[in-house]
């Protein structure tokens, strides 16, 4: 049984959370039928920026990151935020940046953190001041990106391709910590 939660007790009731088969999957669920919570553990969307700026990509590292990793700019929505506007939303609080606009890329997979990535190519201009999630950013020339093999990864691969541009492969930023 490998249930990926980290979930112990009912978030209703306080009871222990049981595994039990509920549509087909074990499921934790609440030991009280009354009670009756389900612990769906559904997938939770991200935004995911390819950040456009002086004719670069930017790409930062989080504080929490291996020193060697950058990556794109990611966050959670906001209860009632459109994908559009909380993805420039993100930029502007990470990397201090005045976001021009939201195009989208795709939606990736992510499953090791159970989440859906929405992708977007966030062009934007301004001068970069970090927010304290990042510890680190870099400009990369379009024909400079090594994308990792990974949901993010393959969102800026895809704009590069679709850009005309032929990215490489490089290493997983999970390989190496
Ligand atoms: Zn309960």
């Amino acid at each position: 049984m490998s249930l990926s939660s980290t979930y112990r007790f009912c978030p209703q009731c306080t009871r222990p959370l049981t595994v039990m088969p509920v549509g087909g999957r074990d499921r934790l669920c609440c030991d009280d039928a009354r009670c009756g919570f389900v612990l769906w553990d559904n997938p939770v969307p991200v935004v995911a920026a390819v950040v456009e700026h002086e004719g670069k990509i930017i790409l930062a590292r989080n504080v929490a990151w291996p020193r060697h990793f950058y990556a794109l700019i990611t966050g959670f929505l906001e209860a009632g935020e459109s994908p559009e506007i909380g993805v420039q939303r993100e930029v502007e609080e990470e990397l201090g940046l005045e976001p021009l606009g939201a195009n989208f890329i795709g939606l990736y997979d992510f499953f090791r953190k159970n989440q859906l990535l929405i992708a977007y190519h966030v062009p934007a201009r301004g001068t970069v001041k970090l927010n304290e999630e990042l510890d680190d950013w870099k400009h990369v020339a379009f024909d400079d990106v090594v994308y990792w093999p990974a949901g993010t990864g393959y969102a800026l691969r895809d704009w590069l391709q679709r850009q005309g541009y032929s990215p490489r492969e490089g290493e997983s930023p999970n390989i190496r910590s």
